[in-house]
């Protein structure tokens, strides 16, 4: 059988419940999504009126603001952005981001509008959002999604501010802004860098490496990657920048395989030329998309839409541990097979966590009004160079010239964002494996991944009490 999207989630849910004590009055409430928010609004399409269908659903309440990204489809529907919210929940328990879950979208095809036309869709969908209340830095938080970026979270932001004028921090109202707009450095490869963290700790866990008859680390591992867009495309970039071969690049018009290895960004290139991703100098091509799925590689990276891997093709599947940059990239069927073959899945709802981790300290930046690395830079600075100076008395070695003007540079906002992703991602992993170990019968990493969520969030439930 093959389920909707929220019900997979309830069902990745319902496994993992069984494995914690709450009450079964809070588990209902933690599974469910609090407020749904389906819209439709007209908007002028040249000499036409167009009525556009859109969603924003809040999954939980239980930490404020909610927050998670906005998905510009054709496929855009109520079950999938209910879906999306859920795992937006568990996702920022599991990195400790103090945010309940929300996620929406606009049923809408973009390449089919002009940017003008997708800024008029945009704006009069965030002025549906403030008119309900469903936008602001402290009730809900929207950022990019697939179909969307930088440019419509900038159109949002401006039309917030020219709807609640004064509002001190109405930059907080929405994350992954450009830079100049109130962004922080290192968002846009956020959820990328954050997929590779997450993976290279893995491949460092020695107990789990031995298992899959893998050898330690990232480098000289062979990677496919589906989805060439901005999670997938930074996805490969760290990967190869970290030493392993990514062998294959998919998208929806087929596949490029080359053994020794591709470039992302040629491969990026080729396509925006040619609009095809096939026939790259010195690669071949596969037919399908969904075939380079079922290539021979140590680690798969779905990072495109769900359910690209179920029942059905889940069986020819080679890869020895599947990392799901997309959300809900595999169906629980998938889950059951690979379980029982023994890959390893490493779920969406913390592997690609890092979008809302940077984005959380894009919103703490709006809230603090002042730019990472800005008002500690000449502290650090000084601080470096008195320990420089301790260094010099207690050795005796004089540090040059060179060291010293490398040490005594202040950590700047895209450093500290790195390694406050850094730290966070594994942090997250051994959190979720330590739960995992704790108890053997969890059958996979899914439901320790779960496990770890609802105990944070029914944590939440259980100190703050229920209303009234
Ligand atoms: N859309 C991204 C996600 O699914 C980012 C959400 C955010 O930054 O709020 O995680």
């Amino acid at each position: 059988m093959e389920y909707k999207f929220f019900e997979a989630v309830e069902k990745s849910f319902d496994k993992a419940a069984a494995y914690t004590n709450w009450d079964p009055g809070i588990l209902e409430q933690i599974k469910q999504c609090n407020a749904v928010y389906r819209m439709f609004f007209p908007v002028k399409i040249g000499d036409k009126i167009e009525v556009i269908k859109a969603y924003r659903v809040q999954h939980s309440h239980h930490k404020t603001p909610c927050k998670g990204g906005i998905r510009f489809a054709p496929s855009v529907n109520l079950d999938e952005v209910m879906a999306l919210a859920a795992l937006m929940t568990f996702k920022c328990a599991i990195v400790n981001v103090p945010f309940g879950g929300a996620k929406g979208g606009i049923t809408i095809d973009p390449k089919k509008y002009t940017p003008y036309e997708l800024e008029k869709i945009t704006r009069r969908y965030t002025s549906e959002l403030i008119k309900k209340n469903f936008i602001g830095p402290g009730t809900d938080v929207p950022a990019p999604d697939y179909g969307t970026g930088e440019r419509e979270m900038a159109w949002i932001l401006d039309t917030y501010m020219s709807m609640r004028p004064g509002e001190i921090d109405a930059l907080g109202c929405v994350t992954g802004k450009p830079v100049s707009q109130g962004g922080v450095r290192g968002r846009r490869e956020a959820t990328g860098l954050g997929v590779f963290y997450g993976i290279r700790e893995v491949c460092h866990m020695e107990e789990i490496m031995s298992r899959l008859k893998l050898k330690m680390g990232v480098e000289g591992k062979t990677v496919v990657v589906q989805g060439l867009g901005n999670v997938g495309y930074h996805a490969a970039k760290f990967f190869r920048e970290g030493g392993a071969k990514v062998i294959a690049l998919a998208e929806y018009e087929g596949a490029i395989i080359n053994p020794d290895g591709l470039n992302e960004e040629e491969v990026f290139q080729h396509r925006k030329k040619t609009g095809s991703i096939l026939n790259f100098p010195g690669a071949t091509n596969l037919p399908g998309s969904g075939d380079a799925l079922e290539l021979e590689c140590d680690i798969l990276i779905p990072a495109a839409l769900e359910n690209v891997i179920n029942g059905k093709n889940a069986p020819k599947v080679k890869a020895r541990i599947i990392g799901e940059a997309a959300n809900g990239p595999l169906t629980p069927e998938a889950d059951e097979i690979f379980a029982k073959k023994g890959t390893l899945v490493i779920p969406d709802m913390y592997l690609n966590a890092g979008g809302v981790t940077v984005s959380y300290f894009e919103w703490l930046k709006n809230l603090s009004h002042v730019r990472y690395g800005r008002m500690d830079k000449r502290f650090t600075e000084n601080m470096n160079t008195h320990i420089l100076n301790q260094i010099e008395g207690l050795t005796g070695k004089k540090v040059t010239q060179k060291e010293k003007d490398f040490i005594s540079h202040g950590a700047d906002e895209v450093d500290l964002v790195y390694s406050g992703l850094e730290d966070t991602m594994i942090a997250a992993t051994r959190e979720i494996m330590d739960a995992w170990k704790a108890n053997p019968k969890i059958p996979d990493m899914r439901t320790a991944a779960y496990v770890v969520a609802i105990n944070k969030v029914g944590t939440s439930y259980a100190e703050l009490g229920i209303f009234p």
